[in-house]
């Protein structure tokens, strides 16, 4: 069987509103493909190798709990950056978003400087963005509707290259109209939810970057047991006077 491994950072730590879920998502999304997806989680302190890995994942986090690891996780950069270099994928979600730009500045207004590999930075707002959120992205000429849910305070400002257009909620700024990240295969974003087990298509999407990455050739027109999470997200879009992208969840 054919492993994938996945490496969880700061499991404990940064683990908001079932972040937990896009592990299991990939689990069983991989299950169902014959892949072995192989889960390894890293603490503060705890080294390892990121371009031994096919993905790196971050949850997000409450901010005194993001300032625990601060410093273990500014030392990882140099590796970080050759992991993305050597074709990792990085999946990272609010809190783990962040912290991936030049600085945070906290809702205390302290600033915390960020692991600068990409030159957004995050300002705190008038007040918490709180909510669905929904975005229409496209992803190597694959067009599609995002949905989860964000709760943060942090404005993410200067981002180049967005993950999506939001269609309902804040998404990186109250009244900017962008959400998320990506560059090459890593993707930013304030959508928990979890992410994956609400956007089943976006869980293949990522599951065939790691492929590529070790040339494994998985079948993903093997049925997808999800037509449940594609009804539940139906159902956010309706909510959110959004039928007219109903035809986008395949
Ligand atoms: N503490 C950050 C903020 O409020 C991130 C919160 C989160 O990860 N949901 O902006």
């Amino acid at each position: 069987m054919d492993v994938l491994k996945i490496a969880w950072l700061y499991p404990d730590l940064l683990e908001l509103y079932g972040d937990r879920g896009n592990i299991l998502a990939f689990r069983h999304r991989g299950t169902e493909l014959g892949l072995d997806i192989k889960v390894d989680k890293f603490g503060v302190g705890e080294f390892f190798e990121a371009k031994a890995y096919d993905l790196v994942f971050l949850g997000g986090g409450a901010d005194q709990d993001q300032s625990l690891f601060y410093n273990d996780l500014i030392s990882r950069k140099i590796d970080f950056k050759e992991a993305m270099a050597a074709g990792t994928v990085f999946l990272l979600i609010c809190g783990g978003y962040q912290l991936f730009g030049e600085y945070y500045l906290d809702s205390n207004g302290n600033k915390i400087d960020g692991l600068g590999i990409f030159n957004f930075y995050t300002i705190p707002g008038e007040k918490r963005s709180i909510g669905y959120l929904s975005i229409e992205t496209e992803i190597e000429g694959q067009k599609m509707v995002l949905t989860g849910f964000e709760n943060h305070r942090g404005q993410t400002i200067g981002v180049d290259t967005p993950l999506g257009k939001v269609l309902a909620g804040s998404g990186n700024m109250v009244g900017g109209g962008f959400e998320g990240f990506i560059d090459k295969h890593t993707i930013g974003t304030y959508l928990h939810g979890p992410l994956l087990a609400r956007n089943p298509e976006l869980t293949d999407l990522i599951i065939g970057w790691m492929c590529q990455r070790k040339n494994i050739n998985a079948d993903f027109s093997l049925s997808n047991s999800s037509s449940l999470e594609k009804e539940a997200k139906k159902q956010v879009l309706r909510e959110q006077g959004l039928a007219n992208y109903l035809d986008l969840v395949k």
